[in-house]
């Protein structure tokens, strides 16, 4: 198949664009940059910005059997839970969105759409241990931040094209996807990566900082289940939005504390103020389950090995 992968020079991009590659598709990869980690294997890789809205338009004139829209303006919650950033991630993010719906509407190709566990309202994620996250909760809405506020929005938009021009769309909304060859320092990082990081930096004895009281809790989905996860839903007929992401919640302390066991060190945890996004969030994955046949099961103490020896092969 001929796909374009648009945020491939990103994370869960450059993953894909590998697999992809692995299955003998032609891939065209679209970024702002290049992977910092890992070279891309995409057969074109265009450098070029996504707000453009002539570049988008010119670009969909060729055809292509699937699009993969991972791009957008994002990070950890030091970039998205500050508010410093809101305007530039509704804007860069939203006009990537815009462009890319209008240039295929009408169009057969099947598009995946990646939204966020960050659209969820707030108050149904106050409560640490019991947080609700079935699809059907999302309305009505309140994010807790500007960043799920234009994911809410862009899901919106491409199933509104769907119904007006036939777009062909599957949306997600992962939580927290995690694993080599991602982030880890410099602000944008999320947590699993950070909290390696700092591990991988300390000596025994040292203390580990964590945002809050490290008793907010999320879980954390391995990379290559959310590959899985984005083909199967793929080659369903399902449309979404369906979460992808782990059902196994940990608190942040325990993340850090399995971390903390993993590098075999001496260290304790000194928690701090900080940006925390809301109090808990965990995949709820019966409608996966229910619709696809299949919910990840990668336990996150392997994946958390995996990237613990990465990022401490960085450091
Ligand atoms: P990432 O930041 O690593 O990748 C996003 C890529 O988009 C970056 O490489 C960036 O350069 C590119 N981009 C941003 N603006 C652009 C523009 N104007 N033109 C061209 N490229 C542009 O993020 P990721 O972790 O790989 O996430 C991929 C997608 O999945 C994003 O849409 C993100 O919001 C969503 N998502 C990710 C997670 C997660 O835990 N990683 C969770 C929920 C949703």
């Amino acid at each position: 198949m001929k796909i374009a992968v648009l945020g491939a020079g990103g994370f869960i991009g450059n993953h894909l664009v590998t697999k992809l590659k692995s299955e003998g598709h032609h891939v065209v990869a679209v970024d702002l940059k290049l992977p910092e980690y890992k070279v891309s294997l995409a057969d074109t890789f265009l450098q070029k910005d996504l707000r453009d809205q002539l570049f988008v338009s010119e670009f969909f004139k060729d055809t292509y059997d699937e699009v993969y829209q991972l791009a957008a303006d994002m990070g950890g919650a030091g970039y998205i839970f500050t508010g410093e950033h809101d305007a530039d991630i509704m804007y860069n993010s939203a006009q990537i969105n815009m462009n890319v719906a209008e240039a295929l509407k009408n169009s057969t190709t099947q598009v995946f759409y990646s939204s966020s566990a960050c659209i969820y309202p707030e108050e149904n994620q106050l409560d640490a241990a019991n947080p609700n996250c079935a699809e059907d909760s999302a309305f009505p809405a309140n994010p807790d931040s500007e960043y799920g506020w234009e994911k809410l929005f862009s899901e919106r938009l491409y199933l509104s094209y769907a119904r007006n021009y036939g777009l062909n769309v599957r949306i997600a909304r992962f939580h927290n996807i995690f694993g080599p060859d991602g982030v880890f320092s410099g602000g944008k990082e999320k947590a699993p990566a950070a909290i390696c990081r700092k591990v991988a930096e300390a000596a025994d004895g040292d203390s580990i900082e964590v945002w809050g009281t490290g008793n907010q809790t999320r879980s954390f989905l391995y990379i290559e289940e959310c590959l899985e996860g984005i083909a199967r839903l793929m080659q369903s007929e399902v449309h979404g939005p369906i979460n992808i992401g782990s059902a196994e919640m940990i608190s942040i302390n325990d993340l850090t504390r399995m971390v903390i066991a993993i590098s075999g060190k001496n260290l304790y945890i000194t928690n701090i103020d900080g940006p925390i996004g809301v109090n808990g969030r965990c995949s709820d994955n019966r409608l996966i389950a229910n619709l696809l046949n299949w919910q990840p099961d990668y336990p996150l103490q392997k994946g958390m090995v995996n990237l613990y020896n990465w990022v401490k092969f960085q450091v």
